[in-house]
């Protein structure tokens, strides 16, 4: 059996980091002033290691180095050379994919499979925006004037983002990847359950080229240093990723500072079956869209409509599949689900469940789970209407509940019946119905016969209390730039109508 606190100091080490979680700031590792943070290992429940809340102090001081570094970063260095740098992270941080994964997997419980997918994919948000920085460019306008008139996309200045833990390096690269490539500088705040990949992410750039202090990480807390950070006068744009409790906080904090937010907040996803569908490929699509990652994803398909001449069948195939999948270890190569990452979500999934029981649910779910870590054995929730709160509130675990409905005004009804807006899907065989499908259902994602492709070149984002703004694609460089609109006056005799000069 591996030590795991060691194999955690290890791995820090080998990314340049301390043995506890610190700050980066203008391109220093530094302790935070605050508050003691705890991290806990979720396949163990035993403590991993401590860290200082990053605080007032430290979030000024991000905010401010990463104004200054801003200005260098857009005014001193062409859009091709800044293109450039970020080519050479997207390759600094393949060459770090096997230390990272170990990290994530080891802080967050996520499988180390799906680590280094997501690692991999880090890598490519970098390599596509890399491609973006030097293709963004205004307009020519014909306005009804002698005025030449044309528009420039402009950096924000700094954008401070605030991220959760389910997919902490991800998020990371998700939102630095389009700030800094239309010339931004970033002060980040990952979670505090999940902090150091986004640390050892930003510490890897640095050493393929990123100048220091543009991209800045804060370790610490919410309500202190991220709260201090909302109100840096530096900061211009909030990006916030995470639940919609906290997401309202923030963009009221944000709002009244007169600063802009996005907010991409949680989901209750429908993933709609036809009786018409390949069924065997729905419950492959089914088990991956709720139970890969345990659940914790955004976009989870975290409620299960189907045709009610195929409900029962899909029931038992799906209950079926759930037993084959292997639970365990997220650093061994064979598990395909881990624990939940940490014991405040635990004890969250583990009373929905138990107050679905107590409101008529026929729960079912695989008995076998590991005898330690956070672990929610795959659950299927049947028998519940979709007014349900299994129904309607977010799990964020690896808990679907299943409802049948008649016919397609049926499953589009059940479908928007939510306060959320993130995602959907649809399996079927009928093309017609799958673009019906498509139109009707309120969703910033949807799929056909499909569940959680997402690519960094597509927009990303949700409507309601999936919140608002769109993250990657084309879409995250109007996030991060204003239009300004110049006005040359081309004419002999300026067109100014008023005014005296002697
Ligand atoms: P959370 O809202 O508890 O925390 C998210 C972040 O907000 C953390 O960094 C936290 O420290 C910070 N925070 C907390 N209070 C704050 C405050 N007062 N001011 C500033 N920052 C504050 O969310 P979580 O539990 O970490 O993550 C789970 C949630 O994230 C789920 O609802 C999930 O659906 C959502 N999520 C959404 C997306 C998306 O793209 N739509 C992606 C991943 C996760």
């Amino acid at each position: 059996m591996i030590d795991r606190t060691n194999l955690f100091v290890d791995t820090m080490q080998t990314l340049g980091l301390g043995a506890h979680p610190q700050s980066l700031i203008d391109g220093q590792l530094q302790d935070g002033t605050g508050a003691t943070i705890t991290l806990v290992d979720p396949f163990t429940e035993a403590p991993l290691t401590q860290y200082p809340d990053a605080g007032e102090t430290r979030a000024n001081a991000a905010c401010e180095a990463a104004a200054i570094a801003q200005i260098a970063w857009s005014k001193s260095m062409s859009a091709a050379a800044r293109g450039q740098i970020m080519q050479d992270i997207a390759r600094a941080v393949l060459d770090h994919v096997a230390p990272l994964a170990t990290l994530e997997s080891l802080v967050a419980g996520k499988p180390i499979r799906d680590c280094r997918i997501e690692v991999a994919k880090v890598a490519e948000m970098f390599a596509y925006y890399a491609g973006w920085a030097d293709k963004l460019h205004g307009e020519v306008i014909p306005v009804p004037s002698g005025h030449l008139n044309y528009t420039l996309r402009e950096p924000l200045g700094v954008v401070f983002q605030i991220t959760p833990w389910n997919a902490p390096i991800f998020t990371a690269g998700w939102q630095i990847a389009p700030a800094i490539a239309t010339g931004n500088g970033v002060v980040i705040k990952p979670s505090e359950l999940t902090p150091v990949t986004t640390v050892a992410l930003v510490k890897i750039a640095e050493n393929a080229g990123l100048p220091k202090g543009l991209v800045n990480v804060l370790c610490g807390l919410g309500p202190t240093t991220g709260q201090a950070a909302i109100e840096h006068k530096a900061v211009r744009k909030v990006i916030f990723v995470g639940s919609p409790e906290t997401g309202r906080r923030v963009a009221i904090a944000a709002a009244s500072a007169l600063k802009p937010a996005v907010l991409e907040l949680g989901g209750k996803s429908a993933n709609i079956v036809f009786d018409d569908a390949n069924l065997k490929h729905a419950c492959l699509g089914a088990q991956a869209a709720i139970f890969s990652g345990a659940g914790q994803s955004c976009v989870a398909g975290s409620r299960l409509l189907v045709h009610q001449s195929v409900h029962a069948q899909m029931i038992d195939m799906l209950s079926e599949g759930m037993n084959a999948i292997t639970l365990g270890d997220p650093l061994d190569d064979a598990t395909e689900i881990g624990p939940i990452s940490n014991a405040r979500q635990f004890a969250h999934v583990s009373g929905m469940i138990t107050s679905a029981r107590a409101d008529g649910a026929d729960v079912r779910s695989r008995d076998a789970t590991p005898d330690t870590g956070y672990f929610v054995a795959p659950t299927v929730l049947n028998g519940l209407k979709n007014n349900a709160n299994a129904a309607q509130t977010e799990i964020f675990g690896p808990v679907v509940t299943a409802i049948p409905f008649a016919d397609e005004q049926e499953a589009i009804a059940l479908a928007n019946d939510t306060q959320f807006g993130l995602a959907g899907a649809v399996w079927t065989s009928d093309v017609g119905r799958a673009h019906r499908m498509a139109d009707a259902v309120r969703a910033g994602t949807f799929w056909i016969n499909s569940y959680k492709a997402i690519h960094v070149s597509s927009p990303f984002g949700g409507s309601l209390n999936s919140g608002f703004g769109r993250s990657s694609g084309t879409d995250a460089l109007m996030e991060y730039t204003s239009a300004k609109s110049v006005w040359l006056d081309a004419t002999p005799i300026p067109k100014i109508a008023f005014g005296y000069v002697s």
